[in-house]
């Protein structure tokens, strides 16, 4: 089984908190010759997953509602006349709440979509205009609710905490109306203060209030508790789900499965090395003009692979399975990584249960010094 990532690299307007590539402001024109771009590379990449059935496409960004039927047809018709799709892939495309109107709903209802992930990222509309979102907390909810109406299934929205300003009470209203929705997935990062992104210099010349840790925990805590009591599972640090309903794409990359990334921008990763496409519009269409794909690669090692697989098998509910740890690295990195987990485990910030090494409930608030514990820097 593997994955297709393809990055829609257009965004309306810049949330104040982002990082990922994206151009601002797009031309109905230069969508169309990127749509077609987008198809050479996949004839260009065809190879790449070595005949891998496809188990899950993931459409992401930027924002993919940019892109009308035409254009959504004509990738998803190359994809299925290159690739062996299985009848039940997980289709999912990242939407903004107020692009999905009643008339984009129906349109996306005839593609293969069969998961909305939907960036509400907070209900608060004061919020929402500190981070320059461009939707408000009524067409956050409407979206929904109408994508419900259009037979969506399985919808997810994207949460954020710790947001400038935000009270631990806030934090509450905003999951109560997100629990209100009874959606099936909900994603939750604590708002990061990325270099170079307007909110971080903000935030650097005192314009901002920035959330103390001690309430960023609290939030987490609550969270945490909250989703466990309406039902959700936490299968990751940021990631909550109904059962049955857990991201198959991301949880796929958890599980070290193979995907093509297309799109500037997009990574893919085929077992044993790592590539990335070239960050900019133009280059990417240049390049792939002329048959030359332009991406940089990077070819893991056993000890990039082993500090990988602890990062994100520790950040998962599955925790890391010891038989798969000795299988894929050996005796020596295998004790290596238990005679590190020992002084967590003793300390109570790991828990060894059933062959799988686990963060506890303490261990998750720190589950970046953990993990650093069991990586191998030398
Ligand atoms: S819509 Fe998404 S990708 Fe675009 S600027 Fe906002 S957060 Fe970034």
């Amino acid at each position: 089984m593997a994955g297709i990532y393809i990055h829609i690299p257009f965004c309306k307007q810049r949330c104040t908190y982002c990082d990922f590539y994206k151009e601002i402001g797009s031309a109905d024109n230069q969508v169309d010759t990127f749509t077609d771009t987008l198809i050479q590379e996949i004839q260009l990449r065809k190879s790449y997953l070595n005949g891998d059935n496809i188990g899950t496409v993931y459409f992401g960004g930027g924002t993919p509602s940019v892109l009308n039927f035409n254009q959504f047809r004509r990738i998803f018709d190359e994809i299925h006349h290159v690739f062996n799709v299985d009848n039940d892939a997980e289709v999912t495309m990242e939407a903004n709440p107020d692009d999905l109107t009643d008339a984009y709903l129906e349109t996306l209802s005839s593609l293969p979509f069969n998961r909305l992930s939907i960036g509400i990222q907070s209900f608060n509309n004061k919020h929402l205009k500190i981070i320059n979102r461009r939707h408000d907390a009524q067409q956050a909810k409407n979206a929904v609710i109408n994508a419900r109406k259009h037979g969506f299934q399985n919808i997810s929205i994207d949460l954020i905490y710790a947001l400038p300003g935000q009270t631990i009470e806030d934090w509450k209203k905003q999951l109560e109306e997100a629990f209100n929705l009874n959606v099936e997935h909900i994603s939750a990062y604590g708002l990061t203060y990325e270099e170079g992104t307007a909110l971080w210099k903000q935030r650097n010349k005192g314009l901002v209030k920035v959330t103390e840790d001690e309430v960023t925990l609290q939030m987490f805590n609550y969270m945490r508790l909250k989703m466990i009591e309406k039902g959700f599972e936490s299968y990751e640090i940021s990631n909550y789900a109904k059962p049955g309903f857990r991201s198959r794409h991301n949880s796929a990359y958890w599980q070290f499965v193979p995907y093509l990334g297309l799109g500037p921008s997009a990574h893919s990763f085929d077992g044993k090395s790592r590539q990335w496409n070239i960050a900019s519009v133009q280059k990417y269409i240049q390049s792939i003009s002329i048959l030359k794909p332009s991406f940089e690669k990077e070819v893991l090692s056993e000890q990039d692979f082993y500090n990988d697989f602890i990062m994100v098998s520790l950040r998962t509910s599955d925790g890391i399975s010891l038989a798969d740890l000795k299988n894929r690295f050996g005796e020596e990195l295998f004790d290596y990584c238990l005679q590190n987990a020992d002084n967590q485990i003793k300390y109570g910030n790991l828990i060894l249960n059933n062959n799988r090494l686990f963060l506890s409930d303490t261990g998750v608030h720190i589950a970046n010094q953990v993990i650093i514990e069991l990586m191998k820097t030398d």
